[in-house]
């Protein structure tokens, strides 16, 4: 099977608004022909990360809100939404002060698992997570518009569409299972435990300060290093930030854990009928980690524009792709290291093999890797 992937070039060589990145988008989503999607009263999510302070290259309220005039002018009922990272009150701080909002976007903007992060749905998922915790809103909803910043990630080297689907859609813990049927599921084995190296650490406490859920503090000066092993999500922010490698923790192999993504998308995408979910790419603002880190770098390739396809494989193919043929940006992580023409930038940055969540998407028939880019 051969999919259509619709490509909004970010370039612009005219000076008018059918020319530019939201013209383009326009037509972008009326190629992909939303009557045929969603019926009129249809609620839709529009499923984007709302990012975290300091994370500031989060695909803008300016572009939802043309997702969301595009959806009401079919009948649907739109939401802008997101799963909770960091306590839910302070996450709708984080949205509003990214600048999404009802005001911006134009419809509500709610937290998919409610404000503690446990409104979910225990659904079957694959032989490596059995089951996932999905958020309720995006359980319940009969559509759903899937938008999603591309760009690198620690573990993952790549995040797009899958991953937002894997982490995105699915909560931080459940109320009986908890981490294990949450995104700590993904990223874990075993209990997950967190080890700490006092030899490494030189007690930044930039770990404490990232916990989302305060699990982490350092005792006697720094001799001690308590963290709550009952409460922690295993979401791995910790390890992430620490600039020393001082904190370990027990997790998944990479092909595991790209597996993991996969086959929670496809746990995701089963509470939806088929046709109903669709998928926005925006290939702009590529840094080299996640939205969810506290802080953004500065693009390591060029924005390239959106993909948009009713294929999640198709779609993620075709963006992948089209980063390995961009060219690194002076001064940033590319450059960093090594990256030249014809480099795999990604691939230079985090050493994952990303394409793993493509194939095995693909092998749980989620879609095709084949596709024809049309541009727009
Ligand atoms: S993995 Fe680290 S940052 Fe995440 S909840 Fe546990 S202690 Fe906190
Ligand atoms: S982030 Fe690493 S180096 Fe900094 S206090 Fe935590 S364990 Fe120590």
């Amino acid at each position: 099977m051969v999919s259509k992937v619709f490509f909004a070039p970010a370039r612009v060589r005219k000076w008018r608004h059918e020319e530019s990145l939201p013209g383009r988008l326009q037509g972008l989503l009326q190629a992909l022909k939303l009557k045929e999607h969603f019926a009129q009263g249809d609620w839709v999510a529009v499923k984007t990360h709302f990012g975290s302070p300091g994370a500031h290259r989060v695909v803008r309220p300016f572009f939802l809100r043309v997702v969301v005039e595009a959806l009401k002018a079919v009948g649907a009922k739109p939401f802008v939404t997101d799963t909770v990272r960091i306590p839910g009150l302070q996450y709708l701080e984080v949205a509003n002060a990214q600048g999404i909002n009802h005001l911006s976007v134009g419809a509500p903007v709610v937290l998919a698992d409610g404000l503690w992060g446990r409104d979910n749905v225990l659904v079957r998922a694959g032989e490596l997570l059995g089951e996932v915790a999905v958020a309720s809103a995006i359980h319940d909803a009969q559509g759903m518009v899937v938008v999603s910043h591309v760009k690198g990630h620690i573990n993952a080297g790549y995040a797009g569409a899958i991953k937002n689907l894997a982490m995105g859609a699915v909560s931080a813990e459940h109320r009986s299972c908890g981490w294990r049927c949450g995104r700590g599921g993904m990223h874990s084995i075993g209990e997950g435990k967190l080890y700490w190296d006092q030899e490494r650490c030189q007690l930044c406490y930039q770990c404490e300060e990232v916990c989302p859920l305060e699990c982490i503090s350092f005792q006697e000066g720094g001799k001690l290093f308590y963290y709550n092993d009952e409460r922690c999500w295993r979401c791995g922010r910790c390890k992430r930030v620490c600039p020393q490698g001082a904190i370990q923790h027990q997790e998944a192999s990479e092909e595991d854990f790209l597996r993991a993504l996969a086959e929670a998308a496809q746990a995701v995408l089963s509470t939806f009928e088929p046709g109903k979910v669709l998928y926005l790419n925006f290939l702009t603002e590529i840094q080299p980690e996640c939205d969810c880190m506290p802080g953004a770098d500065v693009p390591v390739l060029q924005d390239l524009g959106v993909l948009g396809s009713a294929d999640p494989v198709a779609v993620e193919a075709a963006s992948m792709e089209l980063l390995r043929q961009a060219r690194p940006l002076p001064d940033s992580a590319a450059e960093e290291h090594g990256a030249g023409p014809g480099d795999d930038v990604l691939l230079r940055l985090h050493e994952k093999p990303y394409w793993v969540q493509l194939q095995e998407a693909e092998r749980l028939g989620l879609g095709s890797s084949r596709y024809e880019l049309i541009r727009i």
